[in-house]
C-alpha cells in the first residue's frame, strides 16, 4: 500500500496526544486514558470525541500505556486479521495490567470501533481482561458504561443510534476548549447503503446517516474559534451527504461546503472518502468556485475492468469514471487525484488487471492507496467462485504500486519551482524544521521558526523527496490569511 499521512488503513496507530485537550476535573481526581487508534480518519475523529467525553469525568489523555487507568483500543475491521491483531494486542495489555496490579493500581480495558461492533460479546469471552465493548455509535454513553463496568458487569454496547451519538457528542464538545489546531477532522456522515460486495462497512457502521447542517456548522465554528485553519469533512461515503438545513431543506455536500467556506478563519476545506456515483454537479462546481476547497480529491474506483466493477457492485462503468474525471478536471484543472484500488477480487483475470493498469495510466494520479482483496466473512465476495491465489495478488499489487509510485513522483516533480501556500502544522525531525501541507496534500518540510505553526505561508518548492516536498519560506510574505491556491503551471 502506498502510505499517505491522511489514511493508512493497515498500520495507522495513533495515541491521542495528552496535550490535545483541556481537562475539566471532577473532584480533582485525575485519571489517565490511553487510546490507540487503528484504521481510517473516522476512527481518529472518534478517538478524539471519546477523550472529549471522558474529560469531564476526570480523564486526561496519556501516550504511555503503563501509566493508563483506562485503555481503549479503537479498532478497524476493513480487512482480514483485524480481530486477531486486536486479540494479540489485548494479550500485551494483559501483561501491563498484571504489572500495574502488583503496585496496587487498577487498569480498565475497553474495545471500541468496528471490531467491537462485529465481535460483540465474543471479545470479553476470548479476552477476559476486557471490561467494556462499545460499538462506533455508542461513544457518547462511555461515562455511564464505564460506571457499569466499574460496578463489576461486563459491558457490551453495540446499538445503532447514530443521531443520539452526534447530538450528545457535539453538546459535550461545546463545554470544552477544543484546541487541536491547525488541521482537524469533522465527521459529517456515517455508514453506507452501497453494499459493495467486498466491504464490511454497511454491516459494521450501519445505514447511511448525515448530521444536520446546523450541528456541523456549529462544530466547525467552534473549531475555527480554537485556531483550526483546515477542516477535512469525513464520511465512509462523504459525498452521499444529505443533511437537513435549519429551514428543513436537504443539502448535499456542495452546498454544505459553500456554507462552511463562509466561516471566518477557516481557510482550507477538504473531504474524504467519496464514491464516484455521488459526485454531483454542485459538488464539482464547488471545486471551481471555492478558493478554500483544496485542489485534492480522493475518488476510489477500485478496478478498471467493467466486469469486476459489476461484480463489486460499484454501480458505474469505466467509461463513466473517465467522463467524471474529465468534468472534474474541467472545473479544477490543477486538482490532484487520488484513489483506492483492490487487486485480486474474485474472478479478476490478467486482462481485468491490465484494464486497471490502463485506467491508472489514462487518469494519472497524484497518489493512491492499493490493497490485496481480503475476503470478509458475511460479504458476498467471500463466497464468490474464482478466488485469486495469494501470489498472483502480491505480484499484481507490486506492479500497480510501482506504477502509482512513478505517477506520484512525476506529480511531485511538477511542483518543483512553484510557490504555493503551505499550512504549517508541526515541528519536523531536525531542529529548526517545520512540516506543513501543500494544497495538494503533500507534506512539505522547510526551515521556519516554531511560532509559525498554525499559519499559512507562501513557500517555494525547492526539492522533492519520494513522499514529501522541500520548500523555503518566501521572505516578507507573512500569513496570507487565505487559502488561495497558486495555479499549477500549464502541462
Ligand atoms: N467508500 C469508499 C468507496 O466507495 O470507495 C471506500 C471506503 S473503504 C472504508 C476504504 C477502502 O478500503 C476501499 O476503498 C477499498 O479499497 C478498501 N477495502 C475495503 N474492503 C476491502 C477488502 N475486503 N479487501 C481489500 N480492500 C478493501
Ligand atoms: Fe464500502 Fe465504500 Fe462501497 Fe460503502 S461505498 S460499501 S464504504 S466501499
Amino acid at each position: 500500500m502506498t502510505s499517505r499521512p491522511e489514511q493508512d488503513l493497515e498500520t495507522n496507530v495513533t495515541a491521542v496526544s495528552a496535550t490535545d485537550m483541556t481537562v475539566a476535573r471532577k473532584g480533582g481526581n485525575t485519571r489517565k486514558v490511553f487510546v490507540r487508534t487503528y484504521g481510517c480518519q473516522m476512527n481518529v475523529y472518534d478517538s478524539e470525541r471519546m477523550t472529549d467525553v471522558l474529560a469531564p469525568e476526570g480523564f486526561e489523555a496519556t501516550d504511555d500505556l503503563e501509566d493508563a487507568d483506562l485503555v481503549i483500543l479503537n479498532t478497524c475491521h476493513i480487512r482480514e486479521k483485524a480481530a486477531e491483531k486486536v486479540y494479540s494486542e489485548l494479550g500485551r495489555i494483559r501483561k501491563v495490567k498484571e504489572e500495574r496490579a502488583k503496585s496496587g493500581k487498577d487498569m480498565m480495558v475497553g474495545v471500541a470501533g468496528c471490531v467491537a461492533q462485529a465481535e460483540g460479546e465474543e471479545i470479553s469471552r476470548r479476552a477476559p481482561i476486557v471490561d467494556l465493548v462499545v460499538g462506533p455509535q455508542s461513544y457518547h454513553q462511555l461515562p455511564s458504561l464505564l460506571e457499569k463496568a466499574r460496578a463489576g458487569s461486563k459491558v457490551v454496547e453495540t446499538e445503532f443510534d447514530i443521531d443520539a451519538k452526534f447530538n450528545h457528542l457535539s453538546e459535550r464538545a461545546e463545554k470544552q476548549v477544543l484546541k487541536r489546531p491547525p488541521s482537524a477532522f469533522l465527521t459529517v456522515q456515517e455508514g453506507c447503503d452501497k453494499f459493495c460486495t467486498f466491504c464490511v462497512v454497511p454491516y459494521t457502521r450501519g445505514a447511511e446517516v448525515s448530521r444536520s447542517v446546523e450541528q456541523i456548522v456549529s462544530e466547525a465554528e467552534r473549531m475555527a474559534a480554537a485556531g483550526v485553519r483546515e477542516i477535512t469533512l469525513l464520511g465512509q461515503n462523504v459525498n452521499a451527504y444529505h443533511g437537513t438545513s435549519p429551514d428543513g431543506a436537504v443539502w448535499g455536500l456542495g452546498r454544505l461546503l459553500r456554507r462552511l467556506a463562509e466561516i471566518d478563519g477557516l481557510d482550507r476545506l477538504r473531504y474524504t472518502t467519496s464514491h464516484p456515483r455521488d459526485m454531483d454537479d454542485d459538488l464539482i462546481a464547488a471545486h471551481r468556485d471555492l478558493k478554500s476547497l483544496m485542489p485534492y480529491l480522493h475518488l476510489p474506483v477500485q478496478s478498471g475492468s467493467d466486469k469486476i466493477l459489476k461484480a463489486m457492485n460499484r454501480r458505474h462503468t469505466r467509461d463513466e469514471y473517465f467522463r467524471l474525471i474529465d468534468r472534474i478536471r474541467e472545473a479544477a484543472p490543477d486538482i490532484a487525484l487520488s484513489g483506492d484500488f483492490i487487486v485480486g477480487f474474485p474472478g479478476e483475470s490478467d486482462q481485468d488487471f491490465e484494464d486497471t493498469m490502463d485506467l491508472i495510466r489514462q487518469v494519472g494520479y497524484g497518489s493512491a492507496f492499493s490493497f490485496k482483496y481480503s475476503s470478509r466473512p458475511g460479504t458476498p465476495g467471500a463466497t464468490m467462485d474464482e478466488q485469486v491465489p495469494e501470489d498472483v495478488k502480491s505480484a499484481r499489487l507490486a506492479a500497480l504500486q510501482a506504477l502509482v509510485a512513478e505517477q506520484q513522483k512525476a506529480f511531485n516533480a511538477s511542483r518543483l519551482g512553484m510557490t504555493c501556500d503551505v499550512l504549517l502544522e508541526k515541528t519536523g525531525r531536525n531542529p529548526g524544521q517545520l512540516v506543513g501541507k501543500s494544497p495538494w496534500l503533500q507534506p512539505v518540510q522547510l526551515d521556519a521558526p516554531e511560532d509559525l505553526i498554525g499559519s499559512i505561508q507562501a513557500v517555494e518548492i525547492v526539492d522533492i523527496g519520494s513522499n514529501s516536498l522541500f520548500g523555503r519560506l518566501i521572505a516578507g510574505q507573512d500569513d496570507l490569511g487565505r487559502s488561495g491556491r497558486i495555479p499549477a503551471p500549464a502541462a
